[in-house]
This record gives structure tokens, C-alpha cells and sequence, in this order.
């Protein structure tokens, strides 16, 4: 046996289809002049928003306080090469090379790598004890067209392992950072980092052709010639 269906679920009056329809429209454009409302006052209103980075009194990297942590930089004319930053940081950010030169018998870094794609900002590798070479900069916009070009290279050439007495004072911070990676800051474009990869390619061409003469084995003497008698007797 079919249950019976109630015929109505509510009691309010229903409204005929056609009315029904109109008034459906009637709320659609209300609501969206009541949006638009809002919007519209706003266009005669003095902006409290400015325009990044072209419209700006003067460069936010200047403007925030000196305990901002953004990209790292490091100062190696005051460096003593302790590694201790190297060893605190927790996900092996930063390389460092320290090597004796044989000429004059120097310690020198050949090596000082910050990975800042990697690096968290945690700050831990600045908080070393009497580490006045590594800190912060206010320098937040580190972005690259590739995450190679986040890696910072400090070490043009070799530098002599700094010592505590005779240190010079500290550079202005941000300044070097500037040196070493003069696309921080500006939209720096793919040509930037193809012209590096091109350049870094180069540079390694005439090591990588020096590479197979050095390795190849001395050529074989020739096997000394056999005597008379013995070819006479084979
Ligand atoms: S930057 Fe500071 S902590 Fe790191 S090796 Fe140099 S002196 Fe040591
Ligand atoms: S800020 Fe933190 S993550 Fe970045 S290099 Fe220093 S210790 Fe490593």
C-alpha cells in the first residue's frame, strides 16, 4: 500500500511561480548594489593602502628595527673561523672551508655558504657566544627566479682567518649582503641567473678539460725487441 504524501510541509502562503521569480531577481540585484555600495564609497575616500615597492617614502628595509631577523650576512674581515655557527645550525644552512695556505702557512676561509632557500630564520647561528661576524640584516626580500640563486657565496677569494684582538669594526649591516648579492631587493630577473650559470660553466670548462690529462696513465714502453737466436728458434 502506497503511503499517503502530506500535500503541504509549511504553513506560510506560497507565492505564485511567476511572482516567485521577479521577486528572486529583485534580491539578486539588490544585494549586489548593496556590495558595490560599500566599494563605490571607498573609490572617493583617501587610500590607506600605498603601492609596493614604487610608491614608498623611503625603503622598509629601513624602517624596521635593527632585531629583525631577515637574510643572513656575514662579515669575514672580523670572522675567526670557529664553525660554531656551522655546528648550531639545525639543518646545515651554512658551509664553511677552512684551509692552510702552503705559501705562507695562513689559515684562511675558503669556503662560506648560507643556503637561505633552506635557512628558517630561526637565528640560532647568530646568538653564538662572541660571534661578531654573522647577523641578520633587515633584508626581507630574498627572492630568485631559481632556488640556486639563494645560496649566498661569501668567499670571492681566500680570506685570512680574522683574530679577536685585531678585528676591524663591524661593516655596516646589510652593506655586504648588498656586495654579494646585489638582486636582493630589485626583481631580479631569469637573464641574472643564466648569465651566473653561464659564467660559473665557464669557469669550470678548462678544470673539467685539465681534468682527463692529469689522470691519464703514462703510455706503455715499448716491449724490448726479442733476441736473434730465439726467433730463429720459435
Ligand atoms: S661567523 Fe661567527 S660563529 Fe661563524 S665561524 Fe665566524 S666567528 Fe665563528
Ligand atoms: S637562521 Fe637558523 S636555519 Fe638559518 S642559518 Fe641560522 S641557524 Fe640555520
Amino acid at each position: 500500500m502506497v503511503p499517503a504524501v502530506p500535500l503541504a510541509v509549511s504553513a506560510a502562503p506560497r507565492r505564485s511561480g511567476l511572482r516567485e521569480y521577479f521577486a528572486n531577481i529583485w534580491r539578486t540585484v539588490a544585494s549586489i548594489f548593496e556590495g558595490l555600495s560599500v566599494t563605490m564609497s571607498w573609490m572617493f575616500r583617501r587610500p590607506a593602502t600605498i603601492q609596493y615597492p614604487d610608491k614608498i617614502a623611503e625603503p622598509v628595509q629601513e624602517m624596521l628595527p635593527e632585531s629583525y631577523r631577515g637574510v643572513l650576512e656575514v662579515d669575514l674581515q672580523r670572522c675567526i673561523a670557529c664553525l660554531l655557527c656551522q655546528r648550531t645550525c639545525p639543518i646545515d644552512c651554512i658551509q664553511i672551508k677552512v684551509e692552510k695556505n702552503p705559501e705562507t702557512g695562513v689559515r684562511e676561509i675558503t669556503r662560506f655558504d648560507i643556503d637561505m632557500g633552506r635557512c628558517m630564520y630561526c637565528g640560532l647561528c647568530t646568538e653564538v657566544e662572541d660571534c661578531n661576524a654573522l647577523l641578520h640584516t633587515t633584508q626581507f626580500e630574498a627572492t630568485m627566479p631559481h632556488p640556486d640563486l639563494l645560496v649566498l657565496h661569501f668567499v670571492k677569494e681566500p680570506v685570512p682567518v680574522a683574530k679577536r684582538a685585531t678585528a676591524p669594526p663591524r661593516r655596516a649591516p646589510g652593506s655586504i649582503l648588498a656586495e654579494v648579492m646585489p638582486g636582493f631587493g630589485r626583481r631580479a630577473s631569469m637573464s641574472r641567473w643564466q648569465g651566473r650559470v653561464r659564467r660559473e660553466a665557464a669557469a669550470e670548462a678548462p678544470r673539467a678539460a685539465a681534468a682527463p690529462a692529469e689522470a691519464a696513465p703514462e703510455p706503455a714502453a715499448p716491449a724490448p725487441p726479442k733476441p736473434e737466436e730465439d726467433r730463429k728458434d720459435g
